[in-house]
């Protein structure tokens, strides 16, 4: 299968996104890397690019790993700019960095594309559950997104009535294209498993939408579990009023009840000075993992099953 690299510039810094198959079919973009402290999207891209290098494809995959490489360089949610990538989207040509980068990446990949998916992980400082994330409305191909989605290897699907602008998928969105975002893992590790589901789960997704011939079913992930309050956006969850250390009572994709503690800020003297609790019924989808925090900071995100209100809002990436 013929690979070409797309070399997008911005700001002086040129992204190498890999174009594999280009005959008739659906144009699939792929990012991995937006955050720099979430490697397992750029492992799984680079894995992705060799797997598909050996199959026929039926349409257009580009495959860009590192999609922000101050941030991944530094290690770091975000780069020198210390501007979120993720909030920024579509960007422009001539603003800050990550501004350029967006601008770059809305231009040569998500403009273009039939499905945009978006490989994130919790990072350093939280920890998710293994989900996918999609428009709760989105159609591809004809077919329900949430539909497709459910072939994937994720026990957790999220399907967002409406996603806060900047992300590469609000503006896909936007766009009037249907998207997916995974994410998983977190606390600073890596885990084989994780980058493998993602590996596995976009090939599942390229099979769904005709790129691929036919890709074999992963494990069932059961129980599979489709949450649908808030939008996705890990600004926005239950957050913080006492700055310390946060010692948790529940772990990421845990079901907690309404008024469940999820855990207490403590002082310098072990006072408790807050206690975390969840606002109403739901699953535990993204929990801070790292325990030094501070008052504005979010401690968890709760999102349940039924479409309502919720406890925190927007979700994820
Ligand atoms: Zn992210």
């Amino acid at each position: 299968m013929a690979l070409v690299i797309d070399r997008l510039t911005a700001g002086g810094l040129t992204l190498e996104a890999a174009r594999l198959g280009g005959g008739p079919g659906p144009r699939i973009a792929v990012l991995g890397g937006v955050h720099g402290d979430e490697l397992e999207g750029v492992l799984a891209a680079q894995r992705l690019i060799g797997a598909l290098g050996t199959r026929t494809l039926h349409g257009t995959v580009t495959v860009l790993p590192l999609a922000n490489p101050p941030a991944l360089t530094a290690g770091t949610r975000a780069g020198a700019d210390d501007e979120n990538l993720a909030r920024v989207f579509p960007g422009v040509a001539d603003g800050t960095l990550s501004a350029r980068i967006a601008h770059a990446i809305s231009a040569g990949l998500i403009a273009d594309c039939d499905l945009l998916i978006d490989l994130h992980s919790a990072g350093r400082r939280y920890r998710m559950p293994p989900l996918c994330g999609l428009p709760a409305k989105g159609t591809v191909g004809g077919r329900p997104l949430l539909d497709v989605a459910r072939t994937t290897a994720f026990p957790f699907l999220w399907a967002h009535g409406s996603v806060a602008p900047g992300r590469s998928v609000s503006h896909a969105e936007a766009l009037g294209k249907p998207w997916v975002y995974f994410e998983c893992g977190g606390g600073g590790a890596l885990r084989e498993h994780d980058i493998d589901r993602y590996v596995t789960s976009v090939l599942r997704l390229l099979a769904e939408v005709g790129v691929l011939d036919a890709e074999p079913a992963p494990a069932p992930a059961a129980p599979q579990v489709v949450v649908r309050d808030g939008d996705g956006n890990t600004d926005d969850g239950i957050v913080l009023g006492a700055s310390g250390l946060f010692v948790t009572r529940c772990a990421a994709g845990d079901a907690v009840t309404g008024g469940q503690i999820l855990g207490t800020v403590h002082g310098p003297d072990g006072a408790v000075l807050e206690t975390v609790r969840a606002a109403a019924g739901g699953y535990v989808m993204m929990l801070r993992h790292d325990f030094e925090v501070a008052a504005g900071d979010v401690a968890a995100i709760v999102a349940g099953t039924g479409g309502g209100a919720g406890t925190g809002g927007d979700g994820a990436a």
